[in-house]
Protein backbone atom coordinates (compact mmCIF):
# COMPACT_ATOMS: atom_id res chain seq x y z
CA UNK A 1 0.00 0.00 0.00
CA UNK A 2 2.60 2.47 1.39
CA UNK A 3 4.22 1.87 -2.05
CA UNK A 4 1.61 2.63 -4.00
CA UNK A 5 1.29 5.69 -2.82
CA UNK A 6 4.83 6.65 -3.15
CA UNK A 7 4.30 6.11 -6.65
CA UNK A 8 1.38 7.86 -6.93
CA UNK A 9 3.20 10.95 -5.16
CA UNK A 10 5.85 10.27 -7.72
CA UNK A 11 3.61 10.54 -10.46
CA UNK A 12 1.74 13.69 -9.67
CA UNK A 13 4.60 15.01 -8.80
CA UNK A 14 6.72 14.33 -12.22
CA UNK A 15 2.99 15.66 -13.92
CA UNK A 16 3.36 19.12 -11.93
CA UNK A 17 6.75 19.45 -12.96
CA UNK A 18 6.03 18.97 -16.50
CA UNK A 19 3.14 21.38 -16.21
CA UNK A 20 5.64 24.28 -14.61
CA UNK A 21 8.16 23.46 -17.00
CA UNK A 22 5.80 23.91 -19.99
CA UNK A 23 4.85 27.89 -18.82
CA UNK A 24 8.35 28.26 -19.18
CA UNK A 25 10.12 31.16 -21.72
CA UNK A 26 10.96 29.03 -24.66
CA UNK A 27 11.60 31.09 -27.87
CA UNK A 28 10.89 29.04 -31.51
CA UNK A 29 13.51 28.93 -33.82
CA UNK A 30 14.15 31.11 -36.75
CA UNK A 31 15.88 30.77 -39.42
CA UNK A 32 17.08 33.64 -41.41
CA UNK A 33 14.71 35.86 -43.16
CA UNK A 34 13.80 34.46 -46.64
CA UNK A 35 13.49 36.79 -49.50
CA UNK A 36 9.93 37.89 -49.45
CA UNK A 37 8.17 39.95 -52.68
CA UNK A 38 6.58 43.06 -50.99
CA UNK A 39 4.04 43.83 -53.31
CA UNK A 40 2.66 47.49 -53.50
CA UNK A 41 -0.53 48.29 -52.70
CA UNK A 42 -2.71 51.27 -54.32
CA UNK A 43 -5.40 51.88 -51.96
CA UNK A 44 -8.01 54.48 -52.08
CA UNK A 45 -7.22 58.12 -50.44
CA UNK A 46 -10.36 57.55 -48.44
CA UNK A 47 -9.74 54.53 -47.20
CA UNK A 48 -9.54 54.26 -43.11
CA UNK A 49 -8.98 51.39 -40.07
CA UNK A 50 -10.74 51.63 -37.03
CA UNK A 51 -10.54 49.49 -34.10
CA UNK A 52 -14.20 48.87 -32.30
CA UNK A 53 -13.25 47.62 -29.11
CA UNK A 54 -16.04 45.28 -27.56
CA UNK A 55 -15.49 43.43 -24.16
CA UNK A 56 -12.51 42.19 -22.63
CA UNK A 57 -11.46 39.12 -20.43
CA UNK A 58 -8.85 39.32 -17.76
CA UNK A 59 -6.01 36.75 -17.83
CA UNK A 60 -2.27 36.73 -16.80
CA UNK A 61 0.86 36.65 -19.72
CA UNK A 62 1.48 33.20 -18.53
CA UNK A 63 -1.89 31.96 -20.53
CA UNK A 64 -0.46 33.87 -23.95
CA UNK A 65 3.10 32.89 -24.39
CA UNK A 66 5.73 31.04 -23.12
CA UNK A 67 8.07 33.12 -20.67
CA UNK A 68 5.00 35.53 -20.47
CA UNK A 69 4.51 35.82 -16.20
CA UNK A 70 1.52 34.58 -14.00
CA UNK A 71 1.81 38.29 -11.80
CA UNK A 72 1.45 40.46 -15.11
CA UNK A 73 -2.59 40.99 -15.21
CA UNK A 74 -3.19 41.43 -19.41
CA UNK A 75 -6.52 42.53 -20.54
CA UNK A 76 -8.05 40.16 -23.48
CA UNK A 77 -9.64 42.89 -25.28
CA UNK A 78 -12.89 41.55 -27.60
CA UNK A 79 -13.68 43.40 -30.91
CA UNK A 80 -14.05 44.71 -34.31
CA UNK A 81 -11.96 46.28 -36.94
CA UNK A 82 -13.90 48.19 -39.16
CA UNK A 83 -12.21 48.79 -42.81
CA UNK A 84 -13.59 51.91 -44.25
CA UNK A 85 -13.11 51.35 -48.29
CA UNK A 86 -15.04 53.26 -51.19
CA UNK A 87 -16.17 49.70 -52.68
CA UNK A 88 -17.50 48.50 -49.19
CA UNK A 89 -17.05 48.55 -45.84
CA UNK A 90 -15.69 45.16 -43.73
CA UNK A 91 -15.68 44.50 -40.35
CA UNK A 92 -13.07 41.68 -38.77
CA UNK A 93 -15.04 39.76 -36.17
CA UNK A 94 -17.11 40.94 -33.88
CA UNK A 95 -16.00 40.80 -30.03
CA UNK A 96 -19.03 40.56 -27.53
CA UNK A 97 -22.48 41.07 -28.43
CA UNK A 98 -25.24 42.49 -26.84
CA UNK A 99 -26.29 38.72 -25.53
CA UNK A 100 -22.57 37.70 -24.48
CA UNK A 101 -23.62 36.17 -20.88
CA UNK A 102 -25.89 33.94 -22.89
CA UNK A 103 -23.07 33.37 -25.18
CA UNK A 104 -20.42 32.92 -22.46
CA UNK A 105 -22.23 29.67 -21.33
CA UNK A 106 -21.80 27.61 -24.22
CA UNK A 107 -18.24 27.66 -23.69
CA UNK A 108 -16.20 24.71 -22.84
CA UNK A 109 -16.65 24.55 -18.37
CA UNK A 110 -12.96 24.20 -17.72
CA UNK A 111 -12.79 28.02 -19.77
CA UNK A 112 -15.75 29.24 -18.25
CA UNK A 113 -14.46 28.49 -14.63
CA UNK A 114 -11.02 30.41 -15.21
CA UNK A 115 -11.96 33.38 -17.26
CA UNK A 116 -13.90 36.69 -15.91
CA UNK A 117 -15.56 38.99 -18.70
CA UNK A 118 -16.21 42.28 -19.09
CA UNK A 119 -18.86 44.41 -20.94
CA UNK A 120 -18.35 47.11 -23.40
CA UNK A 121 -20.68 48.57 -25.92
CA UNK A 122 -21.07 46.21 -28.65
CA UNK A 123 -20.02 46.66 -32.55
CA UNK A 124 -23.58 47.07 -33.62
CA UNK A 125 -24.39 49.81 -30.79
CA UNK A 126 -20.77 51.67 -31.87
CA UNK A 127 -22.04 51.51 -35.19
CA UNK A 128 -24.91 53.10 -34.85
CA UNK A 129 -23.47 55.36 -33.11
CA UNK A 130 -21.08 56.65 -35.47
CA UNK A 131 -23.93 56.64 -38.03
CA UNK A 132 -23.48 53.37 -39.95
CA UNK A 133 -26.13 51.57 -41.16
CA UNK A 134 -25.90 47.34 -41.15
CA UNK A 135 -26.23 48.05 -44.72
CA UNK A 136 -23.23 49.98 -45.20
CA UNK A 137 -21.29 46.41 -44.37
CA UNK A 138 -20.62 44.55 -47.35
CA UNK A 139 -19.14 41.80 -45.28
CA UNK A 140 -18.08 40.60 -41.68
CA UNK A 141 -15.09 38.56 -42.23
CA UNK A 142 -13.98 36.26 -39.39
CA UNK A 143 -10.66 35.38 -38.69
CA UNK A 144 -11.90 32.06 -37.35
CA UNK A 145 -14.71 31.39 -35.94
CA UNK A 146 -14.36 30.94 -32.13
CA UNK A 147 -17.36 31.87 -29.73
CA UNK A 148 -15.68 35.37 -28.94
CA UNK A 149 -15.18 36.30 -32.33
CA UNK A 150 -18.61 35.20 -33.51
CA UNK A 151 -20.86 36.81 -30.18
CA UNK A 152 -21.80 40.24 -32.23
CA UNK A 153 -22.84 38.13 -35.11
CA UNK A 154 -26.20 37.95 -33.33
CA UNK A 155 -26.83 41.85 -33.80
CA UNK A 156 -25.76 42.18 -37.20
CA UNK A 157 -28.49 40.47 -39.07
CA UNK A 158 -28.25 39.98 -42.40
CA UNK A 159 -24.85 40.98 -43.00
CA UNK A 160 -22.99 38.92 -44.94
CA UNK A 161 -20.31 36.60 -43.13
CA UNK A 162 -17.53 35.66 -45.63
CA UNK A 163 -15.90 32.62 -44.38
CA UNK A 164 -13.75 29.73 -46.58
CA UNK A 165 -14.41 26.50 -47.36
CA UNK A 166 -12.61 24.75 -44.20
CA UNK A 167 -13.69 27.42 -41.41
CA UNK A 168 -17.79 26.52 -43.14
CA UNK A 169 -16.87 22.90 -42.52
CA UNK A 170 -15.27 23.83 -38.93
CA UNK A 171 -18.90 25.76 -38.18
CA UNK A 172 -20.84 23.23 -39.43
CA UNK A 173 -19.17 20.18 -38.72
CA UNK A 174 -16.87 21.04 -35.89
CA UNK A 175 -16.70 20.70 -31.96
CA UNK A 176 -17.40 22.30 -29.14
CA UNK A 177 -15.79 25.53 -30.18
CA UNK A 178 -17.99 26.15 -33.18
CA UNK A 179 -21.15 25.40 -30.94
CA UNK A 180 -21.86 29.25 -30.47
CA UNK A 181 -21.73 30.39 -34.13
CA UNK A 182 -23.45 26.51 -35.39
CA UNK A 183 -26.39 27.64 -32.88
CA UNK A 184 -27.25 31.00 -34.86
CA UNK A 185 -28.13 28.59 -38.10
CA UNK A 186 -28.60 29.60 -41.35
CA UNK A 187 -26.77 33.35 -41.21
CA UNK A 188 -26.00 35.04 -44.79
CA UNK A 189 -22.91 33.31 -45.10
CA UNK A 190 -20.59 33.42 -48.53
CA UNK A 191 -18.12 31.44 -49.15
CA UNK A 192 -14.54 32.79 -50.58
CA UNK A 193 -11.86 30.72 -52.08
CA UNK A 194 -8.07 32.69 -52.77
CA UNK A 195 -7.94 33.15 -56.35
CA UNK A 196 -5.34 35.50 -56.47
CA UNK A 197 -2.10 33.89 -56.48
CA UNK A 198 0.97 34.42 -54.07
CA UNK A 199 1.38 36.76 -50.88
CA UNK A 200 4.03 37.25 -49.04
CA UNK A 201 4.99 33.76 -48.21
CA UNK A 202 1.38 32.66 -48.70
CA UNK A 203 0.76 30.41 -51.52
CA UNK A 204 -2.46 31.96 -52.07
CA UNK A 205 -4.31 34.76 -51.21
CA UNK A 206 -7.66 37.07 -52.02
CA UNK A 207 -6.85 40.72 -53.25
CA UNK A 208 -10.63 41.59 -51.91
CA UNK A 209 -11.24 45.29 -54.00
CA UNK A 210 -8.02 44.39 -56.24
CA UNK A 211 -6.02 47.11 -55.36
CA UNK A 212 -3.80 45.58 -52.75
CA UNK A 213 -5.52 47.10 -49.57
CA UNK A 214 -7.30 44.21 -48.09
CA UNK A 215 -5.81 41.11 -48.63
CA UNK A 216 -6.80 37.51 -47.17
CA UNK A 217 -4.66 34.73 -46.90
CA UNK A 218 -5.25 31.08 -45.58
CA UNK A 219 -3.38 30.53 -42.22
CA UNK A 220 -4.91 27.12 -41.10
CA UNK A 221 -3.16 26.35 -37.65
CA UNK A 222 -5.72 28.14 -34.97
CA UNK A 223 -8.48 26.54 -36.78
CA UNK A 224 -8.97 25.09 -40.09
CA UNK A 225 -10.05 27.96 -42.00
CA UNK A 226 -8.57 30.71 -39.81
CA UNK A 227 -6.60 33.69 -42.09
CA UNK A 228 -4.91 36.30 -41.94
CA UNK A 229 -5.67 39.59 -43.04
CA UNK A 230 -3.25 42.06 -44.86
CA UNK A 231 -4.28 45.75 -44.59
CA UNK A 232 -2.58 48.59 -46.26
CA UNK A 233 -3.45 51.80 -45.79
CA UNK A 234 -2.50 55.11 -47.76
CA UNK A 235 0.78 56.30 -46.86
CA UNK A 236 1.69 52.41 -47.16
CA UNK A 237 0.59 51.86 -43.59
CA UNK A 238 0.49 48.47 -42.99
CA UNK A 239 -1.60 46.03 -40.30
CA UNK A 240 -1.85 42.25 -40.14
CA UNK A 241 -5.00 41.34 -38.25
CA UNK A 242 -3.91 37.60 -37.22
CA UNK A 243 -6.80 36.64 -35.30
CA UNK A 244 -5.69 34.12 -32.95
CA UNK A 245 -2.57 33.11 -34.14
CA UNK A 246 -0.99 34.71 -31.02
CA UNK A 247 -2.66 35.88 -28.50
CA UNK A 248 -0.70 39.05 -27.27
CA UNK A 249 1.93 40.67 -29.73
CA UNK A 250 5.19 38.92 -27.86
CA UNK A 251 3.70 35.76 -29.34
CA UNK A 252 4.76 37.17 -32.71
CA UNK A 253 7.65 39.61 -31.60
CA UNK A 254 9.95 36.82 -29.23
CA UNK A 255 8.48 34.66 -31.27
CA UNK A 256 7.10 32.13 -28.53
CA UNK A 257 4.00 30.19 -28.67
CA UNK A 258 1.32 29.81 -26.33
CA UNK A 259 1.88 27.17 -23.25
CA UNK A 260 1.18 23.63 -23.45
CA UNK A 261 -2.41 24.62 -21.37
CA UNK A 262 -3.65 27.17 -23.86
CA UNK A 263 -2.79 25.18 -26.81
CA UNK A 264 -5.06 22.42 -26.08
CA UNK A 265 -7.78 23.85 -24.82
CA UNK A 266 -7.84 26.34 -28.23
CA UNK A 267 -5.46 25.25 -31.19
CA UNK A 268 -6.42 22.99 -33.49
CA UNK A 269 -3.02 22.43 -35.48
CA UNK A 270 0.19 22.92 -33.12
CA UNK A 271 2.56 22.94 -35.33
CA UNK A 272 1.03 24.64 -38.12
CA UNK A 273 0.66 27.55 -35.44
CA UNK A 274 4.08 27.36 -34.41
CA UNK A 275 5.03 27.42 -38.26
CA UNK A 276 2.85 30.69 -39.04
CA UNK A 277 4.32 32.72 -35.87
CA UNK A 278 7.53 32.25 -37.05
CA UNK A 279 6.73 33.44 -40.54
CA UNK A 280 4.55 36.35 -39.26
CA UNK A 281 8.01 37.06 -36.82
CA UNK A 282 10.02 36.96 -40.26
CA UNK A 283 8.02 39.62 -41.88
CA UNK A 284 7.42 41.75 -39.05
CA UNK A 285 11.13 41.81 -39.66
CA UNK A 286 10.97 42.38 -43.58
CA UNK A 287 8.63 44.83 -43.58
CA UNK A 288 9.72 48.19 -41.60
CA UNK A 289 6.02 49.27 -40.06
CA UNK A 290 4.13 45.89 -40.02
CA UNK A 291 1.68 46.64 -37.62
CA UNK A 292 0.86 43.12 -35.90
CA UNK A 293 -2.14 43.11 -34.28
CA UNK A 294 -3.59 39.84 -32.32
CA UNK A 295 -6.90 39.67 -31.80
CA UNK A 296 -7.20 40.19 -28.02
CA UNK A 297 -4.14 42.05 -27.20
CA UNK A 298 -5.67 45.51 -25.69
CA UNK A 299 -2.67 47.32 -26.16
CA UNK A 300 -2.15 46.64 -29.87
CA UNK A 301 -5.82 48.02 -30.12
CA UNK A 302 -5.85 51.06 -28.43
CA UNK A 303 -2.54 52.22 -30.14
CA UNK A 304 -4.82 52.14 -33.59
CA UNK A 305 -7.61 54.96 -35.07
CA UNK A 306 -11.06 54.20 -32.64
CA UNK A 307 -14.54 54.44 -34.31
CA UNK A 308 -15.55 57.03 -32.28
CA UNK A 309 -12.90 59.32 -33.28
CA UNK A 310 -13.84 59.12 -36.57
CA UNK A 311 -15.22 62.34 -38.50
ZN1 LIG B 1 -10.23 34.47 -29.65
Amino acid sequence: MKRILLLLLVVVLVGLGALYVSFLPETLPVDATPKVLIRSANPPAEMRLYAIEAGKMMSQAAFAYRGGKFTEPRVFGMGGILIEHPKGNLLFDTGFGKDVDTHFKTIPALMRATSKYEKEPTVAEQLQKSGIALSELKAVILTHAHWDHVSGLADLPGVPVWVNDQERSFIKYGDDATSLIRGFGDLNYRVYNFPSGPYLGFNKSYDVFADGSVVLVPASGHTPGSIIAFITLPGDKRYALIGDLAWQAEGISLPAEKPWVSRQLVDWDEKRVRELIVHMHQLQAAIPGLVIVPAHDRRVWDSLPKLGSRD
